[in-house]
């Protein structure tokens, strides 16, 4: 059979934007968007359509809904609404006959069938029930999918461990500082480069050096190194930490985000993505100074994501500032 031009982008023929990758599975920007969003996800393995898919291909096709959902929270359209759609055969005007799925969000995209210029005549009840039942499939294949995946996404919150820092134990995380004595609140302390609220830094910018520490006096605050320590921290307590340094801060939102607009320093390692950026993290992030994270606040566990495989590898303290990107923005 001759190729489809989705084997010939996978093959890197053909260039497309590439949005996700894995061994098994290829999301690109679709070249004619119907939508402000509009990613194709496309299952490597050649299958014809839906009407190919045998029962082998259960857990990939399950697995491209996890890719699905991810991405669209990378491009900030979950909570907004998208959809995820697959044509099959002429009538559906499926034109690529190698099976790929069409998530479409970013703006409303109308009732199912809009867009499309015949009428349909079958019951509305009739469709409610197969849209229905497809996505209670696609549903069970995901949950399969990722219970049997070693790298699994949590699902709920209270998968993790939610532990604030109480803030007669705070000095004791902080480095110590030079100029200032033991008595004064850390919070006085900033420096004009690490709480500078930089919304500009560009993406891939590496963070500046912490602030180095000169030396200090018996009394001042020690750093303690307290690998597997994860604990959430006010905005207060987040800017106690970057006054004092030496620190390494991280932003688990998605790359479009960040690259929107960042506190200073941060270096973005996506949440969605934590496992498979273990590699990455290793080299970047280091051991000597406490870990500060943060993604969108309110329900974004993106930053707790980040922190559980931190935590695996001996990395901590760690300090999660909840408020995130929207109590910063709106406290500058
Ligand atoms: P279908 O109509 O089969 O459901 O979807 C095929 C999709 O592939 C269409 O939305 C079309 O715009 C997209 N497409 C076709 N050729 C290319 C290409 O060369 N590159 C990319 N990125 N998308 C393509």
């Amino acid at each position: 059979m001759a190729q489809t031009i989705f084997e010939r982008i996978i093959q890197r023929e053909i260039p497309a934007t590439i949005e996700y990758e894995d061994d098994e599975i290829i999301a690109i920007r679709d070249i004619a968007p119907s939508a402000q969003v509009h990613v194709l996800i496309i299952p490597k393995r050649v299958i014809a359509s839906v009407d190919a898919v045998t029962g082998p291909d259960a857990e990939l096709i399950g697995k491209v809904f996890i890719v699905a959902r991810d991405l669209a929270r990378k491009f900030g359209i979950d909570a907004s609404g998208y959809r995820v759609v697959t044509n099959t055969n002429a009538d559906a005007g499926q034109t690529v006959p190698h099976i790929h799925f069409h998530l479409l969000g970013g703006e409303p995209l109308g009732r199912m069938n809009s867009g499309t210029e015949r009428s349909h005549t079958a019951p509305k009840s009739g469709i409610v029930r197969d849209a229905g039942l497809i996505v209670a499939c696609a549903l069970g294949l995901a949950i399969t999918f990722n219970a049997m995946n070693p790298k699994s996404i949590p699902w709920i919150k209270k998968d993790y461990e939610r532990i604030t820092l109480d803030s007669s134990e705070i000095n004791k995380y902080l480095a110590p500082t030079p100029q200032t004595p033991t008595t004064a609140p850390a919070q006085t302390l900033p420096s004009a480069e690490q709480t500078a609220p930089a919304t500009t830094q560009p993406v891939g910018q590496t963070p500046q050096p912490a602030q180095q520490v000169q030396q200090s006096t018996p009394e001042q605050p020690k750093f303690v190194p307290a690998p597997g320590i994860v604990r959430e921290i006010t905005y207060a307590q987040f800017k106690a930490f970057l006054a004092a340094g030496p620190y390494y801060l991280i932003d688990a939102r998605g790359a479009e985000k960040y690259a929107e607009g960042h506190i200073a320093n941060a270096v973005n390692f996506y949440g969605g993505e934590a496992e498979a950026r273990i590699p990455d993290m290793l080299q970047s992030v280091p051991k000597d100074r406490v870990i500060l994270i943060y993604c969108d606040g309110g329900e974004c566990e993106l930053s707790h994501h980040v922190a559980d495989v931190l935590k695996r590898f001996a990395y901590g303290p760690i300090f999660i500032y909840t408020g995130g990107w929207a109590e910063w923005t709106t406290k500058k």
